[in-house]
This record gives structure tokens, C-alpha cells and sequence, in this order.
């Protein structure tokens, strides 16, 4: 099985040889400004499973000093979230919402659930449109 991602630019792309072997949610502050959303939802993947396709060039990676693991990596023309090597080098974390196929393994935790927004709504809880919502007049 290989899983396909790229950015919303479509200048880079990469590959995924099987699956992640961990998938899971981070609500941290960090994970929360660097998506400008609720969480991160990150998939793992060994080391090996990763390849660049086109546009690693375009690829920027921002080390946070005072972080002992946080990075993140983005396409420098359209900004969105890339796939960024742990600072052990011994795994991907690829930001999800980049995939263009869905991996087997489905999220299983999540973590820094008590850095959460106060603002945050479980998804269940909102009204669910398939497209846009009906115009209000
Ligand atoms: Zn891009
Ligand atoms: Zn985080």
C-alpha cells in the first residue's frame, strides 16, 4: 500500500509505503497555532516509509528553541502543514489533513487534551452540513 500527500498549492508531493503505526491528535498551544485549529491530527511513519516526490526544495522547517520536540515543516509558497522528521530521526510526523488517500490505521488518542481551547467543540455536537449550509435569509 502506498499513501499519497501533498499542499494545497500542489508544488510538493510525497509518498507513503504502508501504513503509520501510530495516528493521533495533539491539542496543544503549539499544535493549535501552527494548524490555527482545534488540534493536529499527526500520522506516524517510520523513517524509511517517507520519500519526496516533487517540491522538497519548496519544504521549510521551523525548529522551536525552547521545544525539546516540536517542529514543523510547510510548503513555502502556500504555507500548508508537511510531513517534518522528529528531531530523533527516527520517525515522520505527517500532518493528515495532507494526505490525498487514507491510511488503514484510524486516530487512537490524543494528547494535551488538558491544553485544549475553551472554545473547543467536540464535532458531534455541531450542526453538520455535507457542503455549505443552507443560505439563512
Ligand atoms: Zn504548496
Ligand atoms: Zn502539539
Amino acid at each position: 500500500m502506498t499513501i499519497h500527500g501533498s499542499c494545497v498549492c500542489g508544488a510538493v508531493r510525497y509518498a507513503i509505503d504502508g501504513d503509520g503505526f501510530e495516528f493521533q491528535y495533539c491539542f496543544c498551544s503549539r499544535c493549535r497555532k501552527k494548524s490555527g485549529s482545534s488540534y493536529a491530527a499527526n500520522l506516524f511513519v517510520y523513517t524509511n516509509q517517507l520519500s519526496w516526490v516533487q517540491g522538497e526544495e519548496k519544504v521549510r522547517r521551523y525548529e522551536l528553541p525552547t521545544a525539546k520536540y516540536w517542529a514543523t515543516c510547510f510548503c513555502e509558497d502556500c504555507g500548508s502543514a508537511m510531513p517534518w522528521l522528529s528531531r530523533t530521526g527516527k520517525a515522520w510526523i505527517v500532518p493528515a489533513g495532507g494526505l490525498d488517500e487514507a491510511p488503514e490505521i484510524r486516530p487512537r488518542k490524543g494528547i494535551f487534551f488538558g491544553s485544549k481551547a475553551e472554545w473547543y467543540t467536540h464535532a458531534d455536537a455541531l450542526a453538520l452540513f455535507e457542503e455549505y449550509p443552507p443560505r439563512e435569509k
